[in-house]
Parts: structure tokens; C-alpha cells; sequence
């Protein structure tokens, strides 16, 4: 409620079915939502492509199959750039990645009406853009107009054939890389290859087709399964066969899995392969790694030596007295300790901490959720008998 006031105050919502948006999830009223990948504008809420893992399942909204909109584009856009977090030409940015797919025809309009609008600002963020439906030439030429923000089409594959878990055919997104991969210019084109489940979609089989599909793209990007309560109980409800037997809050990709994708895509022909999706995007626009994994040496052990040179060449410490500075516009940072490969701090949210560790380019995380060595970032399970203090 209190949400859905400050944000008609603020923008003066004039589309909002105040009713509707009442029953919403208080996260998905909110158009915007700092991740990890960049600022993220979701004023479109809606899909009817039925993955049985989609995250929708968290916010409640995973029965809402028609799009809607919450606001106009362009109100939507003026609430993105003047949002506290935003920092024109540095904040990344993702359009329309949470509760929708911004290739659905009914969502194509307002996909291009945002970054059209965007780049006739004349800014040069980045922005992010995920889809795993169709990607006409007509779309790549109208990506390819785009002067001045440096857009990314990040696709979406797993080749799982079970179609109770993805109802929409792989084919349809590998198609699409084809198209994307064909005639970008201006553009860059991620294949992201998720979620991979062991012993669903990660056979040998799986993986020399990934490797094919791979070479329609600038980046492979892989990465497992988000698998929270809310969506074991839709495997239960419905009886889908579950993927692990535990939760987590974050990622699960176990490590012999990993270390079957890296090894398969160290011979032969393949695109390059990145475990985190900042670096993928980075490395296909031939910029340093926006979030700093840098520091976290061994993520960059399967990194082309160009992309290590770039990172390697900016990669700063940054000082107390900065970051209590910049900190402090945001909220009460506490026990701030620095390291090679980070800084810990308690006190801030996820979306704070994100805020810095762009502003920084350096990794930021809080003590309470550590991130232990080698684990890249991933949920325990499958990397229980790695040892954490052992490189
Ligand atoms: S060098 Fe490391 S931080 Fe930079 S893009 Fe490669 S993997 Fe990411």
C-alpha cells in the first residue's frame, strides 16, 4: 500500500488499476528493483510462457499469463533516470527481466519504446535485455538504429525437452540467437544458457549442442537453477519430478557439472565462456566487467586474455573514506572491512550494496552472507566437499 502511494506521488500513476495493484506482491508494484546485473525497469507484468521455474512463483504472480502494464514508458523511463540509484553513462540497466519476456508481441513495443527513448537522452549505460521468444530481422535492424546506449540481447536456452518444465521449444531461442548473432552491428548478443539441471539438460549431448548454438553469439554465459520454496511447492503441487532435494537463496550449478561445461568448452569450437553475466556482456562490448568480479580471482580462470587485460587494467581498492562517502547518501554502513577481493560490510541491503559495488566496480557483500572461495557465487549444494580454504 505504502508503495503503491509514494510511487503515484511520485510519477503520478495514471494507469495503475489502484485495485488490481492492490493484490500485487508489493515487489512487483515497484517498477524498479536494483540487481545484481543493473537497475531494473519492470513497469510490464505478465507472461504466458508457463516455465515451470520461473521466478514469478516468489512474487505470488505466476498465474498472471496476460501482460499489464503498470505505468507508461515514458513516465516509466523519467522514474528510471531520476531514481536515486541511477547514474547516467555508469548505472547498467535491465528492461522488462522479472515478470515478463520483452520479446512477446504484446511487450515489443514498450521493449523498444524504452530503449528508444533511452538513447535519445543520448546516454551510455548499458542496458540488458532478456528473452528467450522470437527475434525477427526487423528487431535486429531497429537494435542496430540505437546511437548511443550499448545494449546487450542476452537469449535464453536450456535445452530441456520436457515440455511440463518449459513449455516454449529451445529451438524458438536458438533461432533467435542465429537471427540476433546475424545482423548485429551496433548490438551484442549473450547466449545464456540456463538453467542447467543435472541430469536434465546437462548431458554430454546437451553440452556439444550448446557448444554448436554457442558460435551464434559474442559470449556463452551458463549458469544453474534458482530453486526457493516457492517453487518446490509448484513442483509438488503439480507433480514435476524435483530438481534437488534442498532450497536455496542462491543459484544452484554443482560443481561437477561446471567443471564438465569448462572443460567441454576449453577444446574446439565454441564461444567464449563466462560464469557471471556482467562479464559475458562486458567482454562482447570490450569493457571492463562492471561488477568488479576481477577481484575475485579464480571467477576470471577461464577468461580470454584481452578481457583479463581490460579488468586487469582498471581494477582499483577502493578506500574507507570513499566508499563511507558514497555510503552514506544511501544508508548506515557498518564495520566496513576491505580486502583484495571485496569489501564486508553490514548494514546495507542487497540493493545498496549493488549501488556501490557499480559506483566501485568492486565486489560488495555483507557479512552475513559470505561468499566463499571458488564457490562463484553459488548455492552450497554440489560444493560441499570443495574445500573453501583451498584455491
Ligand atoms: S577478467 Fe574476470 S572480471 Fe573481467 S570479465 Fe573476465 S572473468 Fe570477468
Amino acid at each position: 500500500m505504502g508503495t503503491i502511494n509514494q510511487l503515484s506521488t511520485l510519477i503520478k500513476i495514471s494507469t495503475i488499476e489502484k485495485q488490481s495493484a492492490l493484490s500485487l506482491h508489493p515487489e512487483l508494484v515497484n517498477p524498479i528493483e536494483y540487481r545484481k546485473s543493473g537497475l531494473s525497469l519492470n513497469h510490464i507484468i505478465g507472461c504466458p510462457l508457463d516455465c515451470a521455474y520461473c521466478v514469478r512463483h516468489i512474487f505470488d504472480n505466476f498465474q498472471m499469463r496476460k501482460p499489464q502494464m503498470l505505468l507508461p514508458d515514458a513516465d516509466a523511463v523519467e522514474y528510471l533516470i531520476s531514481h536515486s540509484y541511477f547514474v547516467p553513462n555508469q548505472t547498467p540497466l535491465q528492461i522488462f527481466n522479472r515478470a515478463t519476456d520483452p520479446f512477446l508481441r504484446e511487450v515489443k513495443p514498450h521493449t523498444f519504446a524504452v530503449l528508444e527513448d533511452l538513447d535519445a537522452r543520448g546516454l551510455r549505460n548499458h542496458v540488458l535485455v532478456i528473452t528467450r521468444y522470437q527475434v525477427t530481422r526487423e528487431d535486429c535492424a531497429r537494435l542496430n538504429s540505437l546511437s548511443s546506449i550499448k545494449v546487450t540481447l542476452l537469449i535464453t536456452y536450456s535445452g530441456i525437452a520436457d515440455n511440463r518444465i518449459e513449455p516454449i521449444s529451445s529451438a524458438i531461442a536458438a533461432k533467435s540467437l542465429a537471427t540476433a548473432y546475424k545482423y548485429a552491428d551496433r548490438y551484442r548478443v549473450i547466449f545464456y544458457w540456463r538453467p542447467i539441471i543435472p541430469g536434465l539438460n546437462d548431458s554430454d549431448e546437451h553440452i556439444q549442442r550448446a557448444k554448436e548454438i554457442s558460435l551464434c553469439a559474442h559470449a556463452t554465459v551458463f549458469t544453474g537453477l534458482f530453486y526457493r520454496d516457492e517453487i518446490k511447492k509448484y513442483y509438488q503441487s503439480v507433480g514435476l519430478p524435483e530438481p534437488y532435494t534442498e532450497i536455496a537463496r542462491r543459484k544452484i550449478l554443482p560443481s561437477l557439472t561446471e567443471n564438465r561445461i569448462v572443460q567441454a568448452f576449453s577444446t574446439g569450437n565454441a564461444s567464449p565462456l563466462f560464469r557471471k553475466t556482467s562479464c559475458g556482456v562486458c567482454y562482447a562490448h570490450a569493457v571492463p566487467d562492471y561488477n568488479g568480479h576481477y577481484g575475485i580471482r579464480e571467477v576470471c580462470d577461464i577468461c580470454p586474455p584481452e578481457q583479463l587485460t581490460r579488468c586487469a587494467d582498471v581494477h582499483r581498492i577502493p578506500k574507507l573514506d570513499e566508499i563511507s562517502s558514497l555510503a552514506k547518501g544511501i544508508g548506515k554502513a557498518k564495520n566496513v572491512k576491505i580486502t583484495q577481493r571485496s569489501v564486508i560490510l553490514e548494514g546495507l541491503n542487497e540493493q545498496q550494496r549493488y549501488f556501490l559495488q557499480h559506483a566501485f566496480a568492486f565486489q560488495f557483500h555483507d557479512v552475513a552472507k559470505p561468499h566463499r572461495i571458488r564457490r562463484h557465487g553459488r548455492a552450497e549444494i554440489g560444493w560441499e566437499h570443495v574445500d573453501p580454504n583451498h584455491f
